[in-house]
């Protein structure tokens, strides 16, 4: 067992910081457990050893770890101060630049985690529509109504749950909003039709349509599912690979909406963090500069899914070419992703695609060599990956 695994037990509830850090939702025994610096697509372990990291720190690196251009801005941004007693001038820039990235944005509140911005959604859905009933589809953080979805929920306040939206026919006239990953894996044309019919069913029964953007935003082409296929939600919520690395989410929407009452209360201290808004704007630059297409990331994407997919029936990855989930056997995965880690290749339950991901190639023989291990039966030599989340899921039906 490493050092700073032990120091981390001592330390640390459970261990880490979020469930899909823990050692456990990787190959225990196998894996490193802490990382002590990154560059680009790369990371290092706490012995020093380096390793090109395809999970992305939760899908929140795009361009790559330390990157020059965001960590002047956010150097910049402290070195002004980082958060003053009012708003702050740049608050101001970086809304206007929000608005003129997201055109479904007329209002927007900056936030700091996907978790906040999703909570903030579904309040102001209350807010607006009088109505309490909030359907939903996938994770949205680990707020209690979302959480208490996933039984056991120890802790969580009852009452004010969301519901897991089963069919367009429970979206009623009780119903307040229905929150959804616009693309959860699935980017097919069938995908893109439900969503049509989607806020069709919202609209006829007068129940909001809230995307839940945090994983798509800058993630695909036009950086957003609702601009890259035109379904305008009445709310969207982004944050992850927004912020460049730093804590950044955005709740927004129709004006009428993100306004409908001065009572309700959203309110966080470090919202208007400049470092994040400072690296969030030059995020944005980046992506409009001709080294940054996100086009392009997903041409490159799409090619390294088709190769990988390509090696074995046994180990594929299902989404969309800038973030996927494997798919294959508990026990071959395991293995799989041993052999790859062994030889400098860290995969996770999520696998997500960024700029500095440029070698496929030696990606691709990395793959074939430990799947080619794998059908010669190599010994897992740690534990098998362990679900950081609870697999049931309770409905208004019981
Ligand atoms: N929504 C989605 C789709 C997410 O994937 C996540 C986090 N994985 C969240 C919301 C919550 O974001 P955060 O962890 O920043 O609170």
């Amino acid at each position: 067992m490493s050092t700073w695994r032990n120091r981390a037990e001592c330390a640390i509830a459970h261990g880490a910081l979020t469930n899909s850090k823990r050692p456990s939702a990787f190959v225990d025994g196998v894996y490193p457990t802490h990382i002590s610096r990154g560059h680009g697509a790369h990371v290092w372990d706490g012995d020093g050893k380096k390793y090109l990291d395809f999970c992305c720190a939760n899908g929140t690196n795009l361009v790559g770890y330390g990157h020059v251009t965001l960590a002047e801005a956010a150097f910049h941004a402290y070195r002004e101060g980082s958060l003053f007693t009012l708003g702050s001038t740049l608050e101001v820039l970086a809304a206007e630049k929000a608005k003129e990235l997201w055109p479904c944005i007329d209002k927007l509140r900056f936030l700091k985690t996907g978790t906040e911005g999703c909570s903030a959604a579904i309040k102001i859905a209350r807010a607006a529509t009088g109505r309490q009933e909030i359907l939903s589809e996938g994770y949205h953080g680990w707020a209690d109504g979302f959480v208490s979805m996933t039984p056991p929920a120890h802790g969580c306040a009852s009452g004010g749950e969301v519901w897991k939206l089963c069919s367009l026919e429970e979206i009623t006239k009780k119903t307040a909003a229905v929150i959804v990953e616009p693309i959860n894996l699935d980017s097919s044309l069938d995908r893109k039709k439900y969503l049509y019919q989607l806020k069709a069913r919202c609209t006829d029964v007068g129940a909001l349509l809230i995307f839940d953007e945090v994983i798509t935003g800058f993630r695909v082409p036009k950086l957003s599912v609702s601009r890259l296929w035109g379904v305008t939600p009445d709310l969207i919520v982004l944050g992850k690979a927004i912020g460049g690395g730093l804590p950044l989410a955005i709740v927004g929407g129709k004006r009428e909406i993100m306004e409908c009452s001065d009572e309700y209360f959203v309110s966080s201290t470090f919202a208007g963090d400049r470092t994040a808004l400072a690296t969030f704007l030059a995020l944005s630059d980046l992506l409009h500069s001709s080294s940054y297409q996100v086009p392009e990331l997903w041409d490159t994407g799409l090619y390294f899914l088709d190769r990988f997919n390509g090696i074995s029936e046994l180990v594929q990855i299902e989404g969309y070419p800038t973030r996927g989930a494997f798919r294959g056997h508990p026990e071959i995965l395991g293995k799989f992703w041993q052999e790859c880690c062994k030889a400098g290749i860290i995969f996770g339950a999520s696998w997500f695609w960024c700029f500095p991901h440029r070698d496929v190639q030696n990606v691709i023989e990395v793959c074939e060599e430990a799947i080619w291990k794998v059908k010669r039966g190599v010994r897992l030599e740690g534990h098998l990956p362990q679900s950081p989340f609870a697999s049931k899921v309770r409905s208004p039906s019981g």
